[in-house]
């Protein structure tokens, strides 16, 4: 079969007007933000408006062996939901309804086309918070957080998005329709397949549906601020910050994160400090007492100057700011944003790992992340149309990568393995590791059509 002939064979088993075959809008939804990876040329891209359409999709492609390449917003920066030649692009974002808010029951079922800062929008109108808070929020899907285990900022203290799924609606490789998980607080009943579909990246099922654990909101959070001179003070200050208080946001940025956030907000940020450690509180009460606890502590490692308020809009605006990181890192040049996390200890050994690659590949990167997790995102910044730029970036981001298990850390916090990290995975699982993960790959996707290559670069 060729790209003309299941064209029209999907036109005629599929509602035409879900079937898209226009070369350019399917480059378009062919792609998502990592670099370093060429999108092929897929047959054609898909736009199912709910889960029959979805299954229906799933039947054409699998009785014709083409593979699928689901997709949300786009926004993942490992390529997983870049698509090679020859496949069928299943975009859920017209599956973009808010099912159910249950407020008694402290639950909200949603599409998996659902903006995360949509759902976060409507569960506040009900008094109601979803904590996961990916830096993307307001462009990536409630599919795509759930198929890539997406953390945030909120993280630290409140978990990461497989801690608030419940429950899931998955079409399966054989486009049978599968629901997983509960609505309860609590559930054992049989394997956790619910677990098992976080996480996958579109290799083991496509999501449909989602039922969330909501809570209810905080009170308002108290912000620290804590400029240092230098990265190893501020690696002291995260460490007691994470062992000795309960922050319900812990941040860093370096300098030359700072300097790029200064040159866009012009927020009148200290630009000549190494950097800055941004801290939350939300326990209610207790929150001023935290808060002096991690000044405290930010003094005690050698901070310049530290700064706590109160007012939730000024706590705002500085949160603003390091969920501006990587976009002003992107204004300089073409950005990499890389994914690595290290046991709490290692924050300082991590940020001086990536300074020497930094050096040693004599490339420009921005180090920023949710420190209280040890989970950081060095940002190379290069040229894309330098073939030179390009290797030393390349070189330095796969680098960072082997740096992070040197320090008994891992390859990707939250971003997922996708296409970019797929040969690193070895080296962190193991090879027993490994032939697990395939052969649960084998078992729920024989043919190998949902998302092939990525995560593993073997079948089961
Ligand atoms: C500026 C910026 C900041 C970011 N900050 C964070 C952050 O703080 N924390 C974080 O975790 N990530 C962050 N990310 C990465 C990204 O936003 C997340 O990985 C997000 O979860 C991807 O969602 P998406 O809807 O864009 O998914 P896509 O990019 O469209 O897809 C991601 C993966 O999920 C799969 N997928 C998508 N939808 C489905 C579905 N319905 N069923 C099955 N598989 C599916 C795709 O095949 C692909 O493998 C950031 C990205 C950017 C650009």
């Amino acid at each position: 079969m060729d790209r003309q002939a299941f064209g029209a064979l999907l036109t005629s088993r599929l509602p035409p007007e879900i079937v898209v075959l226009d070369p350019d809008v399917i480059a378009a939804h062919s792609g998502d933000r990592s670099e370093f990876l060429a999108p092929g040329r897929p047959w054609a891209l898909l736009r199912p408006r709910d889960t029959s359409e979805v299954a229906a999709a799933v039947r054409v492609c699998a009785d014709h062996g083409v593979p699928i390449v689901p997709r949300g917003a786009g926004s993942g920066v490992a390529g997983g939901a870049v698509a090679g030649d020859g496949c069928v692009v299943l975009s859920v974002m017209a599956m973009d309804r808010i099912h159910e808010i249950d407020t008694a029951n402290l639950l909200a079922v949603v599409g998996p086309g659902v903006l995360n800062a949509d759902l976060c929008d409507a569960v506040a109108a009900h008094g109601l918070w979803y904590p996961p808070d990916p830096a993307s929020r307001a462009i990536c899907s409630i599919g795509g957080n759930v198929a890539t285990n997406a953390g945030g900022l909120c993280c630290v203290k409140y978990g990461v998005t497989r801690e608030y799924v419940l429950g899931l609606e998955v079409v399966l490789a054989d486009a049978r329709v599968c629901s997983v998980g509960r609505r309860t607080v609590k559930g054992v009943a049989g394997y956790d397949l619910t677990a098992l579909f976080v996480g996958s990246e579109g290799t083991l099922g496509i999501v449909t549906e989602v039922t969330l654990r909501l809570r209810p909101a905080p009170p308002p959070a108290v912000t620290m601020t804590a400029f240092f001179d230098s990265l190893a003070d501020a690696g002291r200050a995260i460490s007691a910050i994470s062992t000795s208080t309960t922050p319900s946001l812990l941040e860093v940025m370096d300098a030359t994160t700072l300097a790029a956030v200064e040159a866009w907000t012009r927020m009148d940020l200290d630009t000549s400090a190494a950097a800055l450690v941004l801290a939350q509180s939300d326990s209610g009460a207790g929150a001023v007492d935290q808060l002096a606890a991690m000044a405290a502590a930010a003094r005690r490692a050698g901070a310049s100057y530290v700064a706590e308020t109160a007012d939730p809009d000024e706590g705002a605006q500085l949160l603003t700011a390091r969920r501006l990181a990587y976009p002003a890192l992107e204004r300089l040049g073409a950005a990499v944003m890389n994914d690595i996390a290290v046991p709490l200890g290692g924050v300082t050994a991590a940020i001086g790992a990536v300074e020497e690659i930094a050096r040693r590949h004599d490339v420009r990167v921005g180090t920023f992340g949710h420190a209280g997790d040890g989970n950081l995102h060095p940002t190379v910044v290069f040229d894309r149309h330098d073939p030179d730029s390009v290797a030393r970036a390349e070189a330095a981001y796969h680098d960072m990568a082997a740096a992070a298990l040197a320090l008994g850390g891992t390859i990707t916090g939250e971003h997922g393995i996708g296409l970019l990290k797929r040969d690193h995975l070895e080296h962190e699982a193991g090879a027993a590791a490994i032939d697990l993960q395939a052969a649960i790959k084998g078992a729920l996707d024989p043919d190998g059509i949902l998302n092939p290559g990525k995560v593993l670069n073997r079948r089961g």
